[in-house]
């Protein structure tokens, strides 16, 4: 039978995806390393238009020129794999897509090795986990522009919409998609710990119950917090526990994963000496739950504050410390979003990119994580000005951090006193202060420099660079 287009690799993503373009009408040859997903896929999920493959070169047999293929195998060492046992059946002009995490640098080393053949090679981000890829995820393509258009009705219909536009855009040419994609796994760890320090503040400094926090944040998404992570987030509150009385979340270790895309965004942000402080943060605050026994031995011996057993409780009504927990999280997700948008503006021109950051935006409205109401003001920020440095110099989003500001600095000071460790918003404080000018004490750095090293120094009141022999006492 003829198909459009194979994919290969059947797990959760490929099969979703399959079946996605196929109920779209495509006619999709289905490949797995192991046969025994293959039969199980089709099994379970019978579909006219999904066709199963035993051999990479029967599915490849199937399409007529050009033909398009899309890896979901494993990031890594598997996509190689598959490179090699593909490319040998592949004739200049085909297209070969990788929707998997890979890392960027991968991706524009496959995309140079592959281009020597006249193979069109496709890093392209996936959005919105197994329900995104069945029904609509946001999806991210980066690689030949021209090429493009050969698999773009197939991205952009089975992609999420937004107010009817698809969310997927071709970002730019070899690793632009997986980079993007990237840094949207990146501001998605911040939103996550933005999330948790905001539900901590709520819970010991506030005193609310599970009940309370789940009308909280349900009231928080018709706002213009709106977003599916507030949203899921105020379900997660009223979802009653399998085992025992009371609610699923109490009885969870406080201990989180992580696959490694925030990591390499925090990463690569140092490469690029970029700060994206609010993502490092939230990578660090997962390592440190981590940390499950040693939290626990330190807990007996390290002191907490003295007002309470490690927790204060606020002296506002609920309701008013509510706002502020919500008018400070807001502020600090426009900083997590504008440093995430730095980071991209930076490896667009170190890359050659040209990335486009209002439809990068536009197509973060639905299917992915991080989809939120916000987005559209991104995006509004950046067709207004296409030149803006940074999110929080938009005139609509200065205006928030003005007027929120002072209800981070407030929830920051009550959930310090109260011993709640809040990396994300602390980082989001020190950032605002530090980009809005404040003296960030480089001037005492650069005289220990100068001191300890003769590296120089510059001045505020004349030009050049001095050295100063300085005094006594340094030995
Ligand atoms: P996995 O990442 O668990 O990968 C399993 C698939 O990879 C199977 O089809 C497996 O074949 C295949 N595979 C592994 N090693 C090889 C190899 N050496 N040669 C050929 N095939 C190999 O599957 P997922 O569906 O979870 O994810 C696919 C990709 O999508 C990954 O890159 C993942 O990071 C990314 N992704 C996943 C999301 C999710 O929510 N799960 C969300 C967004 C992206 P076999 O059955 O033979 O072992």
């Amino acid at each position: 039978q003829k198909t459009d287009i194979g994919i290969i690799g059947l797990a959760v993503m490929g099969r979703s995806l399959a079946l996605n373009m196929a109920d779209h009408g495509f006619k999709v040859g289905g490949y797995n390393r192991s046969k025994e997903v293959t039969d199980t896929v089709m099994r379970e999920h019978p579909h006219k238009n999904l066709i199963p493959f035993y051999t990479l070169e029967e599915l490849v047999e199937s399409q007529e020129h050009p033909r398009k293929f899309m890896m979901m195998v494993k990031a890594g060492n598997p996509v190689d794999a598959v490179i090699a046992q593909l490319e040998p059946l592949l004739d200049e002009g085909d297209i070969l897509i990788d929707g998997g995490n890979s890392f960027f640098e991968d991706t524009r080393r496959r995309t140079e090795a592959l281009a020597q053949k006249g193979i069109h090679y496709f890093g392209v981000g996936v959005s919105g986990g197994e329900k995104g890829a069945r029904f609509g995820p946001s999806i991210m393509p980066g690689g030949n522009e021209q090429a493009y258009k050969t698999v773009a009705p197939i991205l952009e219909a089975i992609a999420a919409k937004a107010q009817g536009e698809p969310c997927c855009a071709y970002m730019g040419p070899d690793g632009a998609g997986h980079y993007v994609k990237m840094v949207h796994n990146g501001i998605e760890y911040a939103d996550m710990q933005l999330i948790a320090e905001s539900y901590l503040l709520l819970k010991y400094a506030g005193g609310f119950t599970n009940e309370e926090l789940a009308d909280e944040f349900s009231k928080w998404n018709q706002g213009e917090l709106k977003s599916f992570l507030i949203g899921i987030t105020a379900g997660i509150f009223s979802e009653a526990d399998d085992f025992e009385e009371g609610r699923l979340v109490d009885h969870i270790v406080d201990s989180a994963g992580q696959k490694g895309t925030g990591r390499w965004t925090s990463l690569e942000s140092l490469k690029q000496g970029v700060n994206v402080s609010m993502i490092t943060a939230a990578c660090n605050a997962r390592i440190m739950s981590n940390r499950l026994e040693e939290r626990t031995a330190a807990k007996k011996v390290i002191k907490g504050p003295k007002t309470m057993e490690g927790t204060r409780k606020t002296p506002v009504q609920k309701e008013t410390f509510a706002d502020l927990v919500r008018e400070g999280l807001y502020a600090a997700k426009i900083v997590a979003y504008a440093q995430g948008f730095d980071l991209l503006s930076h490896a667009s021109t170190e890359y050659g990119w040209d990335l486009d950051f209002g439809r990068i935006a536009a197509i973060f409205r639905a299917g992915c994580i991080i989809q939120a109401e916000f987005l559209n003001d991104i995006t509004r920020a950046f067709e207004k000005n296409t030149k803006l440095t940074n999110l929080i110099l938009d005139g609509f989003f200065l205006d928030k951090i003005n007027k929120n500001q002072e209800s981070l600095r407030s929830i920051l000071s009550c959930g310090i006193l109260s011993g709640i460790p809040m990396p994300a918003m602390s980082q989001a404080a020190a950032y605002l202060d530090a980009f809005r000018g404040m003296p960030v004490g480089a001037n005492l750095i650069q005289a220990q420099r100068d001191c300890f090293g003769a590296h120089t120094y510059e001045r505020v009141d004349r030009q050049g660079t001095f050295h100063h022999e300085w005094g006594q006492g340094y030995e």
